[in-house]
């Protein structure tokens, strides 16, 4: 179409040659419409619709006025000549300016034509309303159309949906911005001087509804900024109800034990009061835990903490973890599968060692001793997977979605076993959307163990750095216009610890 488009105006000018100032206005006339046209074209209003930007240009205006006045020929260069202009300063691409050139040469040249067919001069007299109407018609239905059409050729959407789509914007906007044509040409007609006069309250008009759209968008945007500032709000004092009653919970506890040996002193036995001192000691360090986690938490919802992306080696970052927390283990034995020649991945590694930690500090947690630990490291498709594995009782099929919410824990009763403050997995979760990775807890078909993966993607960038898709339409349109790893099982290197 683009060929077709510009190839028939070339064709025009090759056969018919042209002659730009020959017009009831003569050269003066037409240089100044041109020159609107240009102008109108390089300022468009930009219209909201859907999750696009739409603009809408005067241009059409002058152009048809051209039309009508000069002929097809003379009308088309002039309009290929403000899109181009317009559109390079926009800075569209190549193809996108060709394409609106071509498709606003196809509709001024057929506009042209049928004024020139069925008219025979500027629109003097009630005698030229047919042509004028049948003519903006033809200008209207082609500039509509052809965007559409291009747009579904590109995009593979449905034809008529496309068209349809624009048909009903430019239905609003073109069929004021044609009738203005006729009005500049009547007011031309008494003098040239006159056209001036009348753009320039149409433009007062168009500068007021293009700040007037602009004061919308901000406003919506205010909205949506104003939305979500409520919700971290909210966010932030559901977290502090949440805190409070965390922290209080270890607190009570820590003074019930204390208070209880210092009112029965003597009455304990040595045991008794060992077993109180220890327990008490276990809370501190649940109260110690909470508060610092709780302080992650904080710093990881407000995105305050920066990313420091580097080429990090899994297998060594693998083994720094096992390497630091052997000591917490009770006989557990660590079986770690981690090829060698595994890529680097481009990632954050202080927050990757502390979702390893985590997962690992877990599984010798909630596993029983002796039993074994196995940390997994594979190639996958654009990453690297890392599964921790361990032989515990593993987690029921219905509460594996909500181990990883803030406080959750699946044992949460008083008389737990093993402490925790069920912050772990959510920090994990966060840091892995920190970084752009996944992290998951696999099912198995074992009755027992758990096993949670973490997918850390090669080289892609974390998801707050990644730019926010451009949801630019392909082309103009008119009258305006519109303008788990599943990577090879590799025998990995493996090292076996006992600790
Ligand atoms: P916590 O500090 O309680 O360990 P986490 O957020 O790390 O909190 O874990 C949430 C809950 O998930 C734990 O309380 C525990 O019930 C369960 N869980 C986590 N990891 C394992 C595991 N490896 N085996 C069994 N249960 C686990």
């Amino acid at each position: 179409m683009t060929l077709f488009g510009l190839g028939l105006l070339g064709v025009l000018i090759g056969t018919h040659g042209v002659e730009l100032g020959r017009g009831p206005y003569g050269a003066a006339g037409f240089w100044l419409f041109s020159a609107l046209l240009v102008v109108a074209e390089l300022f468009p209003i930009g219209v909201q619709r859907d999750d696009e930007v739409d603009e809408i240009t005067t241009s059409t205006t002058f152009a048809f006025a051209l039309a009508i006045a000069y002929g097809p020929v003379p009308a088309a260069l002039a309009l290929v000549a403000g899109s181009v202009i317009g559109d390079v300063a926009r800075r569209k691409p190549m193809w996108k300016t060709a394409f609106n050139a071509s498709q606003y040469a196809i509709s001024v040249i057929a506009a042209g034509v049928v004024y020139g067919y069925l008219a025979s001069g500027p629109p003097h007299g009630p005698e030229a309303l047919l042509p004028l109407f049948a003519s903006a018609a033809t200008f209207f239905f082609l500039n509509t159309i052809l965007p559409g059409v291009g747009l579904a050729l590109v995009n593979g959407g449905p034809l008529v949906r496309q068209v349809a789509h624009d048909f009903l914007f430019q239905a609003y906007t073109a069929p004021a911005l044609l009738a203005l044509s006729p009005i500049l040409l009547f007011a031309a007609d008494q003098s040239l001087a006159f056209v001036p006069l009348i753009v320039i309250p149409i433009g007062a008009v168009y500068w007021g509804a293009n700040a007037a759209l602009e004061n919308v968008r901000l406003v919506e945007r205010l909205q949506i900024n104003l939305a979500r500032a409520k919700e971290l709000n909210r966010m932030k004092d559901d977290f502090v109800a949440v805190v409070s009653h965390e922290l209080r919970t270890p607190l009570t506890s820590i003074q019930g034990y204390i208070k209880t040996v210092l009112q029965l002193g003597d009455e304990l036995e040595p045991g008794q009061r060992e077993a109180f001192l220890e327990a008490a000691d276990r809370q501190s360090e649940r109260l110690r835990r909470l508060i610092e986690q709780t302080l992650i938490v904080a710093r990881l919802e407000s995105h305050v903490e920066p990313l420091t992306l580097h080429e990090v080696a899994v297998q060594s970052l693998v083994d720094v973890v096992v390497h630091e927390l052997s000591p917490i283990g009770h006989g557990h034995t660590f079986d770690v599968r981690v090829p060698a020649d595994l890529d680097p991945v481009r990632t954050d590694e202080g927050k990757v060692h502390q979702i390893l930690s985590n997962l690992v500090e877990n599984a010798l947690k909630y596993s029983p001793p002796d039993t074994r630990i196995t940390i997994r490291g594979e190639p996958g498709v654009n990453g690297i997977l890392v599964a921790v594995e361990d032989e515990g009782p593993g987690i029921p099929e219905e509460e594996r979605d909500r181990v990883f919410d803030r406080f959750y824990q699946v044992d949460g009763t008083a008389t737990r076993q093993v402490g925790g403050t069920g912050l772990g997995l959510y920090i994990c979760a966060k840091l892995a959307e920190e970084i752009g990775a996944r992290l998951w807890l696999e099912t198995t078909d074992r009755p027992r163990g758990s096993m949670f993966c973490l997918f850390l993607p090669g080289s892609a960038a974390p998801p707050r750095a990644r730019d926010a898709g451009d949801p630019q339409a392909i082309a103009d349109p008119p009258g305006g216009r519109r303008d788990g790893s599943d990577g090879p099982d590799e025998p990995g290197q493996s090292i076996t610890a006992s600790v």
